[in-house]
């Protein structure tokens, strides 16, 4: 049957997918969850139907401290807008105005078994890591994400390699509902992101992240990207190999131009390199990059009513949706 002959066809043929993804609010934003996380959500906003979200109660699992936490739930909020998300086209909320995620998380905590919880990779990272804070939020993290996502029916969930295991577990809960109180849910599928893990400058054997200092942030100025690049590590190790030198090339090829690359990539053969030139210049890529970025934000944190605007319509939108999620799944379990 052609599209002109079934109104309906038509309709489902236009329907974009749903899609949902967040990033904590642990820091401000650094060039490894630009690279591995939010370039994505750019490219997808056209394609989807997107709930973008600033997952503050996620943050809540690891050590924080309040004003820490407002200042960067802002920051993660402008990011995404001064990088191009567009608050009109995608639904973009913070995660604690819609407090229907807690609610379903709650329902999922009852049909999860603790087993699963506990095999977690990244439980078990964190719980070794911070032996003091094994809190019951970082166990039950991967519910949480199961709730953002199934809240809104999420059918695609940009992750990179570190949070597969999180969405397996989403749709084993979406699997186990579906079985025990008729079909509600999809089961979401990963768009895995292919990019390489950004490392540490400093500690380059491990991933570059939010706590340490060693992260460059999308809203660092000139100065500080080669402050921070002056310190990163080039050594060598037994056979030759530098995993810090790896890091910066790659981040080269991501931010610089092909002939720069080319050119660092001849010395580094011909063993004729001066790492404070590929420093430099890959300071100056970097810069370059986020420099209408940088301007954009700063506009955008001037503004804190314009945020909160933002956040409102989003957490307005998003509760519409999940107020509906929430009546359905009431009525299948028994809620009165
Ligand atoms: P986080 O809020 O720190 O858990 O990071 C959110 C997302 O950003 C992760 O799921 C990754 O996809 C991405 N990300 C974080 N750190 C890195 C990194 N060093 N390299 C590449 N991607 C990263």
């Amino acid at each position: 049957m052609s599209i002109s002959q079934c109104g309906i066809c038509y309709t489902l043929s236009m329907k974009k997918q749903i899609l949902v993804s967040g990033l904590r609010a642990t820091s401000e934003p650094h060039i490894g969850n630009y690279l591995g996380a939010i370039r994505q959500f750019l490219e997808k906003q056209e394609d989807f139907d997107c709930y973008f979200f600033i997952a503050d109660l996620h943050t809540l699992t690891t050590a924080f401290e309040p004003e820490e936490l407002r200042k960067n739930s802002l920051a993660v909020l402008a990011d995404y807008i001064a990088l191009g998300l567009d608050p009109k086209k995608n639904t973009i909320f913070l995660q604690s105005q819609v407090p229907q995620h807690t609610e379903l998380a709650w329902i999922f905590n009852c049909i999860t078994p603790v087993s699963e919880l506990q095999r977690m990779t990244q439980f078990k990272d964190k719980a070794s890591t911070d032996v003091k804070n094994i809190n019951a939020g970082l166990l039950n993290y991967p519910v949480l994400m199961a709730a953002d996502v199934l809240l809104y029916k999420g059918e695609v969930v940009p992750v990179g390699e570190d949070q597969v295991q999180h969405l397996e577990l989403s749709r084993i809960i979406a699997r186990k509902f579906n079985n025990a109180f008729g079909k509600t849910f999809p089961e979401p599928k990963p768009i895995l992101n292919k990019t390489a893990r950004v490392m540490s400058l400093t500690e380059p054997t491990k991933k570059m992240s939010k706590t340490g200092g060693a992260a460059i942030l999308l809203s660092d100025s000139p100065e500080e990207i080669k402050k921070k690049l002056r310190k990163a590590v080039t050594a060598t190790d037994a056979t030759g190999k530098s995993e810090g030198v790896d890091n910066l090339m790659y981040l080269l090829k991501e931010f610089g131009n092909q002939e720069q690359y080319d050119f660092f990539q001849s010395q580094l053969k011909d063993n004729t390199i001066q790492f404070s030139h590929l420093k430099d210049a890959l300071a100056e890529a970097i810069s370059e990059h986020f420099k209408e970025f940088r301007e954009k934000r700063k506009k955008l944190l001037e503004d804190p009513e314009y945020l909160a605007e933002v956040l409102a319509t989003g957490a307005k939108k998003a509760q519409a949706v999940a107020n509906k999620t929430m009546e359905e799944i009431k009525g299948k379990i028994g809620l009165l």
